[in-house]
């Protein structure tokens, strides 16, 4: 079972491999909640970790004291898009030493374009995509990541994970359909779900440009092109919801999707956990 262990700030989630072992993807923080404290609650040892995936390397998705941990207690390899690996060094000015011991560790792999690998015989497949909420961040700093069955957004927007040219990625081509999508859909509040003047402001202030938006994911349930890959999901995880009203702003999210489905007849589960 999928471990979603910041379910709704943050992103960080753990995917079931064979012989109890676990991908993470993301290591973020919530509410005093850390990687290490969420192993600890949710029972996974560090030497269960086969592979850490980082979809880019804001510090709401990397701990570096969760990595100097799993560098030390853990045998997993480590995987992190290229264009931003030199991004760590700016996420704890203490720790900048990260970054030479997980190159030193021979553990890691800079992954660019186009990506996949064996991991315990699960494909992983990566697909880089857009997040431009700095300048540095151009197409490819940002990684979404295909573990076997479930598709991990990161921080990509709606737009840019289902694009046309992902079609093989989004709908597999590997023999086993997408059934899990935790999709990042990091809107600030109510307000900014339900007044278009405010996301035309968000837009142009770039915050929700760089991330998922309800009104993105509404517009590619209604996308044709993507009907296969809807026709088979079995779970839609929304996450990393933003700061004020988190319970509203997700059942306000539950209410719209389900709207959605309901026209196009798919039957895909909505929740959190
Ligand atoms: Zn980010
Ligand atoms: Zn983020």
């Amino acid at each position: 079972m999928i471990k979603i262990l910041f379910p709704y700030e943050s992103s960080g989630y753990a995917i079931p491999l064979a012989d109890g072992k676990w991908a993470i993807v993301d290591m973020g923080c919530e509410r005093g909640l850390s990687f290490l404290s969420q192993m600890t609650n949710f029972n996974i040892d560090l030497k269960q970790i086969s592979l850490v995936a980082l979809t880019h390397l804001h510090a709401d998705h990397v701990d570096i004291d969760g990595l100097v941990a799993l560098l030390k207690n853990s045998s997993c390899d480590f995987i992190c898009p290229k264009l931003c690996f030199d991004q760590i060094k700016l996420i704890d000015q203490e720790s900048n030493d990260v970054s030479e011991l997980l190159q030193k560790s021979n553990r890691l792999t800079l992954v660019d374009d186009k990506f996949s690998m064996d991991c315990n015989g699960v494909a992983i497949k990566g697909v880089p995509t857009i997040h431009e909420l700095h300048s540095e961040f151009i197409l490819g700093a940002n990684f979404s990541y295909r573990i076997n069955n479930c598709i991990i957004s990161g921080d990509t927007p709606v737009h840019s994970l289902f694009k046309e040219d992902h079609c093989d990625y989004m709908m597999g081509n590997t023999g086993i359909p997408v059934e899990y999508l935790i999709l990042n859909l990091a809107q600030l509040s109510v307000e900014d779900i339900t007044s278009q003047d405010y996301v035309d402001e968000f837009r142009k202030n770039k915050y929700q440009a760089a991330h998922g938006i309800l009104h993105d994911f509404l517009d590619v349930l209604g996308n044709e092109l993507f009907k296969p890959f809807f026709i088979d999901l079995h779970t839609l995880i929304p996450t990393h919801i933003r700061r004020l009203e988190i319970k509203e702003t997700y059942d306000l999210y539950v209410k719209e999707i389900q709207k959605k489905t309901a026209i196009h007849s798919y039957s895909f589960e909505i929740t959190s956990s």
